[in-house]
């Protein structure tokens, strides 16, 4: 195994000095040869089938959440991938193809913040000649600016994250003094290309954005668009997770339907990340994400797609699986499907279960690789 450090130069600060590592192996530089795919359904070792890719197109951001991509790591010193590791738009495609021919139906492009990837519209219309469901997601700044072209490019769905619609608050959360108006206006914008309705992502931190979380239902109640509430999570090893900080989803449910009752709503399919309520009064849907309190890895279904093409078999791994190097090495679509196939009937990732035991209150000590470079 090839360990791959990418080291930042150390900060002059009076805090204490973060540890700037993200530590990612390359496990299959070496491997040898996967077994010849059979064309059976695949499953992994815990009978999931694969279903879900997202494809992180930039691990670079304008916003620096506190909770993804603090300043104090993610600074001016940070080495973001260089231009050259990246996979070509030709490349991801041609790879979203081998997935989709495994069983892949749904491709959601993130990031970092997907909008800042220059011509993302062109690696849309590739994409989506390819019978898949499309969706992005994004922090919404730029959003105003390229809904309609991200719609005409064959984009169907969209979701925004947005956390507050407290403007100080939101500032301090995506600390880089970004307002909310203009989120609210890239919404607008998106709904207007025909992308609506739209999913809004609120990450909910005790202390910092809960008591706005009535505030948020009440908002886009009655819109068409679906607001999603989030537990904070301990990804990556950086953002100083703690389990205090974190809001149940049930208390959320509970604290939304003293004000406006709620009932369940059936999963529109097996492994959808949101536990979905709709307000008895018919005023639309909200979702809460609770891989927290209670994990569903039972069911996940998801692979990730790293911006230089490691592949990572949970949002929580320490390590990928190199793409990149076959691609480049000028591999097969066959050869890049055996190992694909082969990556997925070994995987055996259920972090999220097995989380409470690990971390006993606090961070669990293993280093992770970082969301805004696995894609969220
Ligand atoms: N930049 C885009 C955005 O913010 O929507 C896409 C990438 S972001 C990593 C994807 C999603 O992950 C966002 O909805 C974000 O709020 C969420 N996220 C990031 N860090 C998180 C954390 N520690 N816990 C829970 N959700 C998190
Ligand atoms: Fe950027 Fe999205 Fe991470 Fe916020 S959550 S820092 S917008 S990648
Ligand atoms: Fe899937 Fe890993 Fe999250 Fe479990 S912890 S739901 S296996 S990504």
């Amino acid at each position: 195994m090839i360990e791959r450090r990418i080291t930042v130069p150390a900060m002059q600060r009076d805090t204490p000095p973060h540890d700037k590592v993200i530590p990612i192996r390359l496990e299959s530089l070496r491997a040898p040869a996967a077994p010849r795919y059979d064309g059976a359904p695949l499953a992994d070792r815990l009978g999931r089938s694969l279903r879900d890719l997202r494809i992180s197109v930039t691990d670079r951001c304008n916003f620096r959440c506190v909770y993804c991509m603090p300043r104090e790591v993610f600074d001016a010193n940070y080495k973001f991938l260089p231009q050259a590791s990246l996979l070509s738009f030709e490349e991801i495609t041609r790879l979203a193809r081998v997935f989709v021919g495994l069983g892949v139906k749904k491709i959601r492009l993130t990031g970092g913040e997907p909008l800042v990837r220059r011509d993302l519209p062109k690696l849309i219309t590739q994409l989506a000649e390819l019978p898949i469901d499309l969706t992005l997601t994004t922090n919404g700044s730029l959003l105003a600016k390229q809904a309609r072209a991200l719609a005409q490019a064959g984009l169907k769905r969209i979701t925004v994250s947005l956390d507050s619609l407290d403007d100080a608050t939101f500032r301090a959360m995506n600390d880089a003094d970004y307002p909310v108006a203009e989120v609210l206006e890239g919404i607008d914008a998106a709904a207007a290309a025909g992308l609506a309705p739209v999913k809004i992502n609120m990450v909910v931190k005790r202390g910092v954005n809960d008591r706005q979380v009535l505030e948020m239902a009440r908002h886009w109640r009655g819109s068409g668009h679906v607001i999603r509430f989030i537990e904070y999570m301990d990804v990556g090893s950086t953002n100083g997770w703690k389990m205090d900080e974190v809001v149940p989803s049930a208390e959320i449910v509970r604290r939304i339907g003293e004000v406006f009752p709620l009932e369940p709503v059936d999963a529109d399919y097996q492994g959808e990340v949101a536990e979905r309520w709709r307000y008895r009064d018919g005023a639309g849907e909200i979702g809460v994400i609770s891989s927290v309190t209670q994990a569903f890895c039972r069911d996940c279904n998801r692979l990730r797609l790293s911006t230089e093409g490691q592949v990572y078999t949970c949002l929580f791994a320490q390590s990928g699986h190199d793409l990149r190097t076959l691609l480049r090495a000028g591999a097969s679509d066959d050869a890049l499907r055996d190992q694909i196939a082969a990556l997925w009937r070994a995987r055996e990732d259920r972090y999220s279960e097995i989380r409470g035991a690990q971390t006993d209150q606090g961070e669990s000590g293993r280093r992770k690789v970082e969301m805004s470079y696995i894609g969220g």
